[in-house]
């Protein structure tokens, strides 16, 4: 057995990969599904589409490929995030749409739950500040707005899981003894874990109305859960890795060390900073998680900064103003001139996430005068996306009281070579970026390939990292101290706009 299939259930698409011994991807299947957007503020998805395209994924992947299940050691899965399902375990049958994790529906309940003792009250436990981001809102909706929900969950006929559950749930049989499992990584976003135990509280339980007999199993991040049922293309093999998506991505980027991160730079960032065996509070606007845990081995624990806005300016650009036909031109177009001609955009579009946390601040173009054009628009929009890193690594650092050396990145905006002399610039810091971009996928297969002996153990999924490009800081400090000062001087402008 040579491959290692990894399954990517993702906000967009459901992609299966097959990865070779040297974490090399081989084959792709991908589908798309769809987005549901009921009303304004509103996401859902159809999770029969979802398992549907999950498995002719795995059709692709395998046909691709060329090999058939005889040549699978493992099966990972990686997913999207915080997204709520709830479903019938007799039938198997979703009672209502998946919630997204985009989807602020339950900003009442959150209201209702912080006007008693404010965002944090469970953030010593959690590690979260109350948001309608994290799950345990979604799933208390449900259980309010589908006729006869709360009775059958109380009684033990629903089951509820993120992405992952659900992925795996229908792949080792579903309602014909469908494994009910999670791991660590996706438990701690729901706000119903505790951090410590890595176990469901009952205070949470009760303080969020969530039946405990519709909640998975939570497992380490590397363990055999299951085999694949016997309708399965993959009959028989074993499932051995859950990893949430940056989580995931962490991991394969070999992040597993205190001290090590990576940041991803898609719709939005992700940064996680590794703080090894330890739980680091964040005083400075970062979220606590659970970076992943190996069998039965001390989990490993992370600070995680999120950005909303990161790709989505450079979409942004193309579809609502229009000067860019595609995102990879940005580049060129910022290039075009020699610097930002004093334009600096913060793009609050729906508040500012970490490490400020403002619902009320909306996005600005700042410094406009009848010099700017369009290519310091571009350059100042690239610009932000590096400005806005340097904010969540300054968090880390103060947090941690650690300052890294280097930093690990990925996702589709790290093709652009402006940007990534920017962020080394700005960090003063080295940027690497590796040879395999699918770091989430891969992320998946090596949690899964390591639990069944496929790879020999960290060092050697180290060994696998290889370096693509690296950016090297070559800014002067006294300009780099000048940008940040602009920078941090046009952030709170965008405060206390929406109220
Ligand atoms: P996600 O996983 O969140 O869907 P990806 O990692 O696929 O995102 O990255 C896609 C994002 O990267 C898009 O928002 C797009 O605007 C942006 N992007 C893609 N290529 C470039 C580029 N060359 N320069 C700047 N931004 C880019």
């Amino acid at each position: 057995m040579d491959y290692v299939v990894a399954i990517d259930q993702g906000t967009t698409s459901t992609r299966a990969i097959v990865f070779d011994r040297r974490g090399r991807p081989v084959a792709v299947g991908q589908l798309e599904h769809r987005q549901i957007f009921p009303r304004a503020g509103w996401v859902e998805h159809d999770p029969m589409e979802i398992w549907a395209n999950t498995r002719e994924a795995i059709g692709q992947a395998l046909a691709k490929a060329d090999i058939t299940r005889y040549d699978v050691a493992a099966v990972g899965i990686t997913n999207q995030r915080e997204t709520v399902v709830v479903w019938d375990r007799a039938t198997g049958r979703p009672i209502h749409n998946a919630i997204v994790w985009q989807d602020t529906r339950t900003q009442a309940i959150v209201d209702e739950l912080a006007a008693d003792g404010g965002v944090d009250r469970f953030a010593d436990v959690t590690g979260l500040p109350l948001a309608t981001y994290f799950s345990a809102t979604k799933i208390a909706w449900l259980l309010d707005n589908v006729e006869g929900a709360r009775e059958r969950a109380e009684a033990g006929e629903l089951l509820f899981g993120t992405t992952d559950t659900w992925v795996l749930w229908n792949l080792t049989g579903g309602a014909r003894g469908g494994v009910h499992v999670t791991d660590v990584t996706n438990a701690s976003r729901t706000l119903l874990m505790d951090l410590r135990t890595l176990d469901w509280r009952d205070d949470l339980l009760r303080a969020f109305r969530v039946p405990r007999a519709m909640l998975p199993d939570i497992r380490s991040s590397s363990e055999v859960y299951g085999t694949a049922g016997p309708r399965s293309l993959l009959r028989e093999t074993p499932i051995a890795g859950i990893l949430g998506d940056q989580q995931a991505a962490t991991f394969g980027q070999a992040a597993f060390d205190r001290g090590e991160s990576k940041n991803t730079y898609g719709t939005g960032n992700f940064l996680i900073f590794n703080t090894g065996e330890e739980i680091v509070r964040s005083r400075h606007g970062l979220i606590t998680t659970v970076a992943y845990r190996r069998g039965d081995d001390a989990p490993r624990y992370a600070l995680e900064g999120s950005i909303a806005v990161t790709g989505s300016l450079i979409q942004w650009l193309r579809d609502n103003l229009g000067i860019i036909r595609s995102a990879p031109e940005v580049e060129s177009l910022a290039a075009s001139v020699d610097d930002n001609g004093g334009v600096v955009i913060v793009p609050a579009f729906s508040g500012l996430f970490a490490p400020h946390w403002r619902p009320d601040a909306r996005g600005a173009i700042l410094g406009l005068t009848r010099y700017a054009t369009k290519a310091h628009i571009a350059r100042a929009a690239l610009e932000s996306v590096a400005f806005q890193t340097r904010e969540v690594l300054d968090a880390v650092s103060a947090d941690a009281g650690i300052t890294l050396d280097e930093l690990r990145v990925d996702g589709g905006m790290v093709a652009n070579d402006l940007l990534m002399q920017f962020q080394a610039d700005i960090l003063d810091v080295p940027v690497l970026r590796p040879e395999v971009a699918e770091t989430t996928a891969l992320g998946a297969a090596y949690a899964a390939g390591l639990a069944v002996g496929f790879w020999s153990g960290l060092d050697e999924l180290r060994s696998l990292w290889r370096e693509d490009r690296r950016w090297h800081p070559a800014m002067p400090d006294a300009e780099r101290a000048a940008r940040l000062a602009r920078w941090r001087d046009a952030v709170p402008r965008t405060f206390d706009w929406e109220r």
